[in-house]
């Protein structure tokens, strides 16, 4: 199976070229920013918790996620591997993404990074708060805090990432979605050779 990690700040773009990807791979989507967002309209008392949590742009704790991908590892059939999209996103979890993996027998395949600086995280989401609704693209204290939050906790991902030899990276500041689609379906194609 493989096991890809679509990697970077809010806003970036993760969600929106996963979808491309795994049409073309056949993989599962997972993003834990639309399972959390699934608890919360479930209003589950898991959802309940996260929710104060995202809504101050703060993070869920690590035991909570990894509780969902583990499940999903566990339920998702027939596909030929899955997309990860916001996980891990903090050292703990992606320490325990590789133990989660390796009693699988398996690791993680590669890491596709989208870089984009915080001036763009800012404009992209306040576009999205304009569309989507979302209660954490409203406020500029949460984005602020989101930013902060990339930097701090997720950023150092990169670095254990390179370590492993599984980072990759494209600049996703074209201005069209296309453009910056056609660059990530490039890189998947020269990794997946
Ligand atoms: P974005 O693409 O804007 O980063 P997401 O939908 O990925 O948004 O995540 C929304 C929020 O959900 C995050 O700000 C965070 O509070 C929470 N969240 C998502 N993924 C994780 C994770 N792996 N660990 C902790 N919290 C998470």
């Amino acid at each position: 199976m493989k096991y890809y990690i679509m990697f970077g700040p809010p806003g970036a773009g993760k969600g929106t070229h996963a979808a491309a990807v795994r049409e073309k791979y056949n993989l599962c989507h997972l993003s834990t920013g639309e399972l959390l967002r699934a608890e919360i309209a479930k209003g589950s008392e898991l959802g309940l918790h996260a929710k104060s949590l995202i809504d101050k742009g703060s993070l869920v704790p690590d035991s909570v996620v990894e509780g969902m991908i583990e499940n999903q590892f566990n339920e998702v059939k027939g596909v030929a591997g899955f997309l990860l999209d916001g996980f891990p996103r903090t050292l703990g979890q992606a320490r325990d993404l590789d133990a989660i993996l390796a009693k699988r027998g398996e690791e993680v395949t590669a890491v596709i990074s989208l870089m984009i600086s915080d001036e763009t995280v800012k404009q992209r989401i306040a576009h999205r708060a304009a569309i989507e609704g979302r209660a954490d693209d409203a406020s500029e204290e949460t984005i602020n805090n989101r930013i902060k939050t990339y930097h701090t906790q997720t950023e150092p991902l990169i670095e254990y990432y390179k370590a492993q030899g599984k980072y990759h990276e494209v600049q996703a500041e074209e201005p069209t979605i296309e453009q910056n689609r056609a660059k990530v379906l490039a890189l998947m194609e020269t990794i997946e050779k």
